[in-house]
C-alpha cells in the first residue's frame, strides 16, 4: 500500500502555498510596522522547558505533546506552543540587553497529540507575537490591536474579541481558594477533569469545553470581583485604550486560557460564522514566566494564531487570495535541433529577471503552446528552423494573437525592459503593503 502523510498532519500543496506566503507576508510587514522582530527557536526542546513553562497538569504537557528520548537518553519534546521556547532563547541570550521591551514574532509548526478534525491537527502552525520586559497596559493594547490590524488586513471581519483578567499572584490565591470551595460544593456535577482540577488549579475548570461543567461555572464566584487594586487598574487601561482605538471587545468574566503561565490579562479572537466560535487567536499576560524558566522577573505579553484556522475561515468567507505568480514568457522549439539554443534563451531571460519557462517533455510545438496556454502566459518565444537560420526569433502574444520576427540578438533586452521588476519576493510585499493600506 502506498505511504500516507502520518494521521493529523497535511500536505500545502502548492496552490495552497501561495496563500499562505501571502497570509504570512501580510503578518510580517505589519509587526514590522509595530516593531517586532523575527525569532526562529528549534522545532525541539528539552521536555522540562515545557514542563516548567505551559504547566505540567496542562491538556497539553499531560496528554497532547510528542514527547521521547533520544538517543543520548534525553527527553526532549515536540514544542506544543511557541511561547515557552521564545522565553527560552530570551533568557538564553540575554536579549534584554538591547532594551526593553523586547519585540518578538515567530512563525512555524507546533506539534500537539489531538483528535484530528476540522482546524484541529497533530501538526499545525502558529503565528505569534511576545513583548518582553514591561507590565505597561498600553502594551497588552498594543499586542491586541497588532492581532487585531493582522484580521482587518486579511478581511476576517467575522470575530468576536474577549477579553478578561485572571488576576496576579496577590490577588488570586484568594480568589481560588473561595473558587475552590464552590467547585467542591458542586463536585457532583462536574466531569473527572474537573473534580480534579478543582483541587489542583481551579482556575482551569473554566477552560472546560463540556456544557455540564458550564453550567456550574456560569454560577461559580468571578475573578472580577475580586481582583486587587493594581490589576482592576491595569484592566481598565486597557479597556479604554482599546475603545480608543475603536476596537470593539467583549468583557467576559470565564474566559481563561489553557496555560498555566497567564497573569492578568487574557483574550481571545473567535469566529462568529459556526456555532462552534473556534478561537483563531489567542494571548494574554504572563508575568511569571520569565523567572520560571530561570531568568529575571520580567513581565511579558503576547499572543498566538493558528494559522490553519485562518486559511478554513478566508476560505470560508471566499476571501482567498488567488496568488499565482505568473510566468512572463514560454519558450518554444519545434524539434530537438533547437532545444540547446533555446534553452539558452530561456535561462538569458531568467538572469535578466524575467518568469520564463520551457518544456522538458519532447512535446509537439501545438502541445507547447497548449501548455503556455494553460499557463496563462502572454508572450510567447518560438523557435523553429527558419528562426534559426534568420538568427531571430518569433515572438507571440497569446492574446491578440499577434506575432513579430525579431533579432535573437535584441529578444532579451527587449523583453528585459518589458518585465523587468525588482525581484519576485519584493513585488510580493508590495503586494501585501497595498492590500493593508487600502484597508
Ligand atoms: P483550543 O481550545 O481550540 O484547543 P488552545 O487553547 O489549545 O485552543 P492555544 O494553545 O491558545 O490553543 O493556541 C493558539 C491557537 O492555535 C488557537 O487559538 C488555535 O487557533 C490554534 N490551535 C491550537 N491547537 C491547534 C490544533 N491542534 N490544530 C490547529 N490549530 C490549533
Ligand atoms: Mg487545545
Amino acid at each position: 500500500m502506498a505511504l500516507q502523510a502520518p494521521r493529523g498532519t497535511r500536505d500545502l500543496l502548492p496552490e495552497e502555498t501561495g496563500q499562505w506566503q501571502y497570509v504570512e507576508t501580510t503578518m510580517r510587514t505589519l509587526c514590522a510596522r509595530y516593531g517586532f522582530q523575527e525569532l526562529r527557536t528549534p522545532i525541539f526542546e528539552y521536555t522540562q522547558l515545557f514542563d516548567r513553562g505551559v504547566g505540567s497538569d496542562t491538556d497539553i504537557v499531560e496528554k497532547e505533546m510528542y514527547t521521547f528520548q533520544d538517543r543520548g537518553g534525553r527527553s526532549l519534546s515536540l514544542r506544543p506552543e511557541g511561547t515557552a521556547g521564545v522565553v527560552r532563547a530570551f533568557v538564553e541570550h540575554h536579549l534584554e540587553e538591547a532594551g526593553l521591551p523586547v519585540k518578538l514574532y515567530y512563525l512555524g509548526p507546533m506539534f500537539r497529540y489531538e483528535r484530528p478534525q476540522a482546524g484541529r491537527q497533530r501538526q499545525f502552525h502558529q503565528f505569534g507575537v511576545e513583548a518582553l520586559g514591561s507590565e505597561d497596559p498600553y502594551l497588552d493594547v498594543e499586542v491586541i490591536d497588532l492581532g487585531w490590524t493582522i484580521l482587518q488586513a486579511l478581511k476576517i471581519d467575522a470575530i468576536r474579541l474577549e477579553i478578561n483578567c485572571i488576576g496576579c499572584h496577590l490577588c488570586r490565591p484568594a480568589y481560588e481558594k473561595t473558587l475552590k470551595t464552590y467547585l467542591q460544593d458542586h463536585r457532583d456535577q462536574l466531569c473527572a477533569d474537573c473534580q480534579r482540577r478543582s483541587e489542583t488549579n481551579p482556575l482551569r475548570t473554566f477552560d472546560c469545553k463540556r456544557s455540564s461543567c458550564q453550567a456550574v461555572l456560569a454560577e461559580a464566584p468571578r475573578i472580577s470581583d475580586a481582583l486587587c487594586d493594581a490589576c482592576q487598574q491595569h484592566f481598565e487601561t486597557l479597556c479604554s485604550g482599546l475603545d480608543m482605538l475603536g476596537i470593539p471587545y467583549q468583557k467576559t468574566a470565564t474566559l481563561v486560557r489553557g496555560l498555566d503561565y497567564y497573569t492578568r490579562t487574557v483574550f481571545e479572537f473567535k469566529e462568529t460564522l459556526t456555532a462552534e466560535a473556534a478561537t483563531v487567536c489567542g494571548g494574554g499576560r504572563y508575568d511569571h514566566l520569565v523567572a520560571e524558566i530561570g531568568g529575571k522577573d520580567q513581565p511579558g505579553v503576547g499572543f498566538g494564531i493558528g494559522m490553519e484556522r485562518v486559511m478554513l475561515l478566508l476560505e470560508q468567507a471566499s476571501r482567498m487570495p488567488s496568488t499565482r505568480e505568473p510566468i512572463d514568457v514560454y519558450v518554444a522549439f519545434a524539434s530537438p535541433q533547437q532545444q540547446g539554443m533555446a534553452f539558452d534563451l530561456v535561462s538569458q531571460l531568467r538572469r535578466q529577471g524575467v518568469a520564463a519557462e520551457i518544456d522538458h517533455g519532447r512535446r509537439s510545438l501545438k502541445a507547447q503552446m497548449r501548455a503556455a496556454a494553460r499557463k496563462g502566459v502572454r508572450l510567447v518565444l518560438l523557435l523553429g528552423e527558419e528562426e534559426v537560420a534568420e538568427q531571430a526569433v518569433t515572438l507571440r502574444d497569446m492574446e491578440t494573437g499577434a506575432q513579430r520576427r525579431i533579432p535573437r540578438t535584441e529578444i532579451v533586452q527587449l523583453l528585459h525592459q518589458q518585465f523587468s521588476s525588482p525581484d519576485a519576493i519584493e513585488l510580493q510585499m508590495r503586494g501585501a503593503v497595498h492590500e493593508i493600506n487600502g484597508c
